[in-house]
């Protein structure tokens, strides 16, 4: 099998706040891939001593190790075991109640020979693809399904829809929210290969619509994680009138995960 990944910050003055891994446990039959997107924190504090790397590195970690520690527990009970675990190692400090608590987007597949299951949640994107070459995604679409004005600003996302029933989740410190994921599982042989994209590179598609999800799959699959990147980077950098940017950053951290069986 061949796996490629690639993260980079969108500003090389601020830590990447993406968490990427693949775990490849020593029994060679199985493995899983975990992509997290922190959400970055507001000025105004989070009730958390932590930086956004400091809670992804640790809810990250914990997916990775319990997806193939525990190969028979659901991946939505392995995401709250992480949940759960992540809380407790700041519990005493920090007030985990704060609705800002640091929060990430999570992709999880994991496969044996038997099968690929996947989870889902926020808006980070899995791209599933068949033996013949059908290119399916899988994505949690609350977010794009909430009205604009819901998102106008972050104060208003806080309030109304972060969290919140009718809006949209994020993993932070509750690990019932794992209930909230997209989760499935296909049979093994019905899948050739895996991209896992975090937002910033799924602009490629979402912002700037240089193709669809198929077309997507093709470039990483040719050319590799990091074609895919540049691109984007590239697209940023020309689109000074903001026509496809808007209000949004300019670039965002970037990950994109490649795995064929
Ligand atoms: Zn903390």
């Amino acid at each position: 099998m061949r796996t490629e990944l690639v993260s980079e910050p969108g500003d090389a003055d601020r830590p990447n706040e993406d968490f990427a891994s693949v775990g490849l446990p020593a029994s060679g039959q199985g493995g899983s891939v975990v992509v997290l997107d922190g959400v970055t924190p507001p000025k105004n504090g989070t009730g958390c001593l932590h930086s956004v790397p400091w809670f992804t590195a640790r809810l990250g970690g914990a997916l990775t190790e319990l997806t193939v520690s525990l190969p028979d527990t659901p991946l939505a009970d392995a995401l709250s075991l992480a949940i759960a675990r992540t809380a407790e190692a700041h519990a005493s400090t920090c007030d985990l109640s704060h609705p800002r608590t640091p929060q990430a987007t999570v992709v999880v597949a994991r496969w044996s020979p038997e099968t690929v299951e996947y989870l889902v949640l926020s808006d980070s994107a899995l791209l599933v693809e068949s033996p013949d070459g059908v290119v399916t995604p899988v994505l949690d679409d609350r977010l794009s399904l909430l009205p604009r004005s819901a998102l106008a600003t972050d104060a208003l996302v806080d309030s109304t829809v972060r969290n919140r029933e009718g809006g949209f989740f994020t993993a932070a410190a509750d690990p019932g929210v794992s209930a909230r994921a997209v989760t499935g599982t296909v049979p093994r042989r019905e899948v050739r290969a895996l991209t896992v994209l975090t937002d910033g590179a799924a602009r490629w598609v979402e912002r700037f619509g240089e193709g669809d999800w198929a077309d997507c799959f093709q470039l990483v699959r040719k050319e590799g994680p990091q074609a895919l990147v540049d691109r984007v980077r590239t697209l940023e950098r020309a689109d000074t009138a903001r026509t496809f940017l808007g209000r949004s950053k300019t670039h965002d951290d970037a990950t994109v995960v490649f795995v064929e069986f």
